[in-house]
This record gives C-alpha cells, sequence and structure tokens, in this order.
C-alpha cells in the first residue's frame, strides 16, 4: 500500500514515524528544504500538562496522552526534552477562582501532579516572580523541547526505516478516480498514492479543498516572542502562565532547552489570506514584553538576542479537525493544529495510525518486525567529558575546530547536518545550534558557508538562507 503523508511538521513527522512502524510505501512531502519549519518552528516548546483543554475536546485527550508519550519518544529520538514544570500564577482572587477552575478540568483530563500552591511555595520556586503573586497552579508534568529537532528527528527515524522524505516538493493536486486517490501531483513529479495523510499546518484546509474534501476555514492567529540569551543566567526555573482567559494562555516566561528564556507571545488575529505573515511589529513586541515583566519584573533587555513570530492555526470551533474521508477514499485530514499540537503529536500519531485508519478505513496494518525506534544524535563534544573530546579529536581533528563560538558548535557536526541532509544555513543552524547564538551567524556564517559548499559542491554564491532565491552573496567580490 503506497501512503503519502503531505507535511514535515511536528504532526505530519510524527504520523511519518509511526507509519514507518508497519509494511507500506511511505513517502513523506516537504514543500521547504527541511522538516519542521512550518508552525513547528516558531512556537513556545512547551510539552503542556494538560489542564487548560476543555474536557471532552479531541485536544484534552490527545495532550494529556502525548505529554506522557513524549520523554520516551525524545528518549529514543536524542532530543532534548526537560520536564521542568509549570507555574499558571494568579494576581487576585477572582484569577484563583480560575486556578481552581483549572485544576478541576486538569483532573478531568486526566493530568496528574497537579497542586495549588501559596505565595510563599511559589515564591520559593521562583524568586524573580511579581511578589504581588498570591497563587499559583503548579503542573509537574509539563516539559520543554526543541519543537523542529523533534520533527527533524522523527523524519530522520521514518526513513532510517524506510521510508523516502522528499523536501523541497509542494503538492499542487490530486488524480482522483472513481472516489479513489490514485497520485498526489506535486510541482515536481506524480506521486502514486492509495492513503494520503493531510497534515499541512496552516494550509490544510487548502489541501482539502484540492482533493474536494471539507475542512474548517483557518485563519492565522499570530503569536511574536523575544528570545532573551542564555548569558544572562537562569530567569525562571519553570514555565510561568498567567492566568488563561477563554480565549488565550496569554505571555508567558520560560526557560528554552538550552539556557535562553523566551518571552511570548501575544495573539493577533489575521486575515485568512496573510498565512505567511510571521513579521513581527514593534506594538507586539512592546506588548510581550509589558506583559511578560508583569510576570517576571526586570527582564534583562540589553540580553535580547532575537525576536520572531509564529501563526496558530485557528478553526471557529478551537478544536483539532482530524477525518478520515471515504470520498475520495482514504483522505485523511490532520488540521487545525493550534496549540498544543506540539504536545499531542505523538499521541495524534498513535490516534491516526492506530485508531483511524484501521477503524474508519478498513485497513489491517502489519508489523514490522525490524522497526528500530532509535536515532543517533549529531554528537556535540561540548556537551561529553574532556577525555571524550580528546579522544573524538584524536579520531578527527575536526572534532575540536569550533566554528560557532556562542554554542560550541565543532566544524565536524556542520558536515554530519550536512551529511544527513542540510541543504541550507538555517537547516544547518536548526539541527546543529550553530548561527543560533549571540551573534545569531555574525562571526561564523561565512566559515559555515564554506563548509556547506565544499560539502555539497556547490559554488558559494549559490549557498541559500532558507528557501529557494534566499542567497546570501550577491556575487564574487574579489576575483
Ligand atoms: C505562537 C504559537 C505557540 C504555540 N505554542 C505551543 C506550545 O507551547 N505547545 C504546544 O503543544 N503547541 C504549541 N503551539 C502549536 C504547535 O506549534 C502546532 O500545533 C504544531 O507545530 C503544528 O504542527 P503541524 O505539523 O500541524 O504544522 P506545520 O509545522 O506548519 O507543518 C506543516 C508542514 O506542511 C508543509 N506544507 C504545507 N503545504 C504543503 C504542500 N502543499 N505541499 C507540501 N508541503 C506542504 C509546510 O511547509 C509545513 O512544514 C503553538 C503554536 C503557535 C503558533
Amino acid at each position: 500500500m503506497n501512503v503519502v503523508v503531505v507535511g514535515a511538521g511536528i504532526v505530519g513527522a510524527a504520523i511519518a514515524r509511526k507509519l514507518s512502524m508497519y509494511d507500506l510505501n511511505l513517502i513523506i512531502l516537504e514543500k521547504q528544504p527541511e522538516a519542521g519549519w512550518g508552525i513547528t518552528k516558531a512556537n513556545s516548546g512547551i510539552v503542556h500538562a494538560g489542564y487548560d483543554d476543555p474536557p471532552g475536546t479531541l485536544r484534552a485527550s490527545l495532550c494529556s496522552r502525548g505529554n506522557m508519550m513524549y520523554e520516551e519518544m525524545c528518549k529514543q529520538l536524542k532530543v532534548d526534552f526537560k520536564r521542568i514544570g509549570s507555574l499558571v500564577v494568579a494576581f487576585t482572587g477572582d484569577e484563583v477562582k480560575v486556578l481552581h477552575e483549572l485544576m478541576r478540568r486538569g483532573e478531568l483530563n486526566n493530568v496528574k501532579g497537579l497542586k495549588l500552591l501559596d505565595r510563599e511555595e511559589v515564591l520559593s520556586l521562583e524568586p524573580r516572580l511579581n511578589g504581588n503573586v498570591i497563587a499559583a497552579l503548579y503542573a509537574e508534568t509539563a516539559g520543554i523541547t526543541e519543537p523542529w529537532m523533534v520533527a527533524i528527528a522523527c523524519v530522520e527515524n521514518a526513513v532510517q526505516n524506510g521510508a523516502k522524505f522528499l523536501p523541497n516538493t509542494k503538492v499542487i493536486g490530486f488524480e482522483i478516480v472513481k472516489e479513489r486517490i490514485r497520485y498526489v501531483l506535486t510541482d515536481s513529479d506524480k506521486i502514486p498514492a492509495d492513503v494520503v495523510i493531510n497534515a499541512t499546518g496552516m494550509e490544510s484546509d487548502l489541501l482539502a479543498k484540492l482533493a474536494g474534501v471539507y475542512h474548517p476555514p483557518l485563519h492565522p492567529r499570530r503569536g511574536q516572542y523575544i528570545l532573551i540569551d542564555k548569558n544572562a543566567g537562569n530567569i525562571v526555573n519553570s514555565v510561568i502562565f498567567p492566568t488563561p482567559t477563554e480565549d488565550s494562555k496569554g505571555i508567558l516566561v520560560l526557560p528554552t532547552v538550552d539556557g535562553g528564556t523566551l518571552i511570548g507571545p501575544n495573539a493577533e488575529d489575521l486575515s485568512d489570506r496573510e498565512r505567511e505573515s510571521v513579521s513581527t511589529t514593534l506594538e507586539g513586541l512592546r506588548e510581550v514584553l509589558e506583559k511578560a515583566s508583569h510576570l517576571v519584573p526586570h527582564l534583562p533587555v540589553n540580553r535580547v538576542i532575537k525576536t520572531f513570530a509564529g501563526l496558530r492555526p485557528e478553526t471557529p470551533s478551537k478544536d483539532f479537525y482530524i477525518t478520515a474521508e471515504t470520498s475520495p477514499w482514504g483522505f485523511v485530514n490532520v488540521g487545525g493544529m493550534r496549540s498544543p499540537g506540539l504536545t499531542a503529536a505523538p499521541a495524534i500519531a498513535e490516534y491516526v495510525v492506530e485508531y483511524l485508519i484501521p477503524e474508519k478505513l478498513h485497513i489491517s496494518l502489519t508489523r514490522k518486525k525490524d522497526f528500530n525506534p532509535e536515532r543517533r544524535k549529531i554528537p556535540h563534544p561540548a556537551d561529553s567529558t574532556p577525555e571524550k573530546w580528546h579522544e573524538m579529536i584524536a579520531r578527527d581533528k575536526r572534532w575540536g575546530r569550533i566554528v560557532c563560538a556562542c554554542n560550541e558548535v565543532t566544524e565536524m557536526e556542520i558536515r554530519e547536518a550536512i551529511r544527513r541532509g542540510a541543504r541550507t544555513l538555517d537547516a544547518i543552524k536548526f539541527r546543529t545550534r550553530a548561527m543560533f547564538g549571540k551573534c545569531q551567524g555574525g562571526f561564523c556564517t561565512h566559515r559555515i558557508m564554506k563548509i556547506l559548499a565544499e560539502e555539497t559542491g556547490q559554488a558559494l554564491e549559490d549557498v541559500l538562507k532558507a528557501e529557494a532565491g534566499s542567497w546570501i552573496l550577491n556575487g564574487k567580490v574579489r576575483p
């Protein structure tokens, strides 16, 4: 059976990894040069505990299940995941009432480890919080991860288990004969398909339309962020949420897995024509800083290294939209992936592959005997002992040549990322964290470009930052 997953964000990637456990021809199509560059690239990176999703929704059940699955998945894929806990903080009596409601929802959603804390308990966990705090809901199961890396690792693991990954391949239509999909049409080829998984994030309603399938209309809800460098030290130890409203979780302060601090996101509803509008605005960033400073005063704004924005795909019902269609037969929608889509992704994959496909499409899948869930990580010598690092340098000197000084990334790590498929500067950045530190590539980009050109045999002036057309050099400046 031919199964085509369209979209290699966290949702498509997790589904592809799950499908690669079974005997089938699996192809993953992604219009970008790399997995994880859509919504998955720009979000808070929180593996939510699951107390705030309305009980009874798909979001609620898949979030708490996904949270439980994250630790093992990240262990197998060798991706950072830290269960640091979260606090929803309250400053008024009305907000405390909301904490009790969240606690009740959490219990209905089967979330373990929830606890209401008083002021002293909160401040002992988070001394830099606004001292006017009066209570908080603590969720010990909340965690943080690097979302794009989870997607990249899921795709790598699926490929290791027999799947084919085609980046830079955009799906533009379907060939449907007698109510069955026969081919997926791309901008470069025609691919045979029996089952198609529509995991195209911000575009899943548009893709469904191409197949003549209903999908609720999406509109983007932009969230802007400010990233503070790790050299500002630990500002908070856990994820700090304000008390949420029905509409939004609010603007947060949280650590990133590599030691920085992230503040944001705000929530701006955009029109459905602004699906690529990921620019930041002065107004939006001001709002982020002002609201985050209410939670944690005196944020070190002089250590800001980056601002960015992401888009939530909102449906009118505010829930995930997951269906298996029978007209045309075999079209599976996995859309409306607003928050907590990152958290829920492994549970969504389980739901689609173990329930939806067998139950709704009546397909019985056969497990492979030799599925290997383990992925090998690109070694990062700076994380190992000096003895181990010396051994690596003795094997190859390039393990000792630091290219990105901010994040201590060596030449060999960059070469390994390229050998695993990175073809642009951003692809190297997301796989290795080179150019991700304080200088944001100011001091190392030229060296990385040379390594990329050398490894791939392309001319230096053809090296791209990200997608097609994003050249860095205008031509040769010296003969
Ligand atoms: C501001 C913000 C904060 C969030 N915070 C959290 C959080 O802390 N925790 C959490 O659990 N969730 C969070 N979320 C939600 C989470 O980020 C998303 O649910 C998740 O990333 C969605 O993944 P996806 O795979 O569905 O979409 P995407 O990552 O967008 O993947 C879809 C992929 O499909 C590709 N594609 C689209 N059209 C085509 C086509 N025609 N052909 C081929 N490829 C195509 C795209 O290039 C893209 O790579 C947040 C979201 C936002 C925006």
